[in-house]
């Protein structure tokens, strides 16, 4: 791929205008990963560029809904690995749907956006809590300007504006926040 950036410009999967993170902060920029999922002939050639990078010593592919599952999948099918994915309810990491984690079971972290880490890092606990053992986490974004995982691997590195809501111009100016992302499915 010659030029990601401007690809996710052309198909929209990244925005411009006001948003409201997950991780609370305000920005000006919001990457809308399905807007990728939307080609999956154009998803599976990135999918297969970041798969060149990564180590398959890992048993399974784990990523948390509803972001995550679909670079999860494709990642998963190229490595010729099983997949799994958590969900949030109520705010906390679950696994259900008869998804398991056994003891001792490797896992490579998928996710679409990584910006601060934070959603990484529960699942790492999550991981780790059950028994399992994280062996690499990837991203097809990395939205900061330095990696907050040593070890993450990741398509496209982008540096963004990214404020507390009280010192954001955008609101001051009073222009309306959006909350773009889906954070849980329903059962
Ligand atoms: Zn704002």
């Amino acid at each position: 791929m010659n030029d990601l950036l401007s690809e996710f410009l052309r198909r929209n999967a990244l925005l411009k205008g006001h948003f409201k993170l997950a991780s609370g902060l305000h920005s000006d920029t919001y990457f809308q990963c399905a807007r990728l999922y939307e080609d999956p002939g154009f998803f599976k050639q990135i999918c297969s560029e970041l798969v060149r990078s990564l180590d398959s010593n890992f048993d399974k592919v784990i990523a948390c809904a509803v972001g995550g599952i679909v670079p999860a999948y494709e990642i998963a099918f190229q490595m010729g690995k099983k997949m799994a994915y958590l969900e949030r309810i109520n705010g906390r990491l679950e696994i259900r749907r008869g998804f398991a984690i056994s003891k001792d079971e490797s896992f490579l972290v998928v996710e679409d956006v990584v910006t601060t880490g934070g959603t990484v890092e529960e699942i790492f606990d999550f991981i780790e809590n059950s028994g399992g053992v994280v062996k690499g986490v990837a991203s097809l974004i990395l939205r900061a300007k330095a990696s907050p995982f040593e070890n993450l691997k990741y398509l496209l590195k982008i540096s963004t504006v990214e404020v507390n809501p009280d010192d954001c111009q955008l609101c001051k100016t009073g222009v309306p926040v959006s909350i773009p992302g889906v954070k849980a499915l329903q059962a």
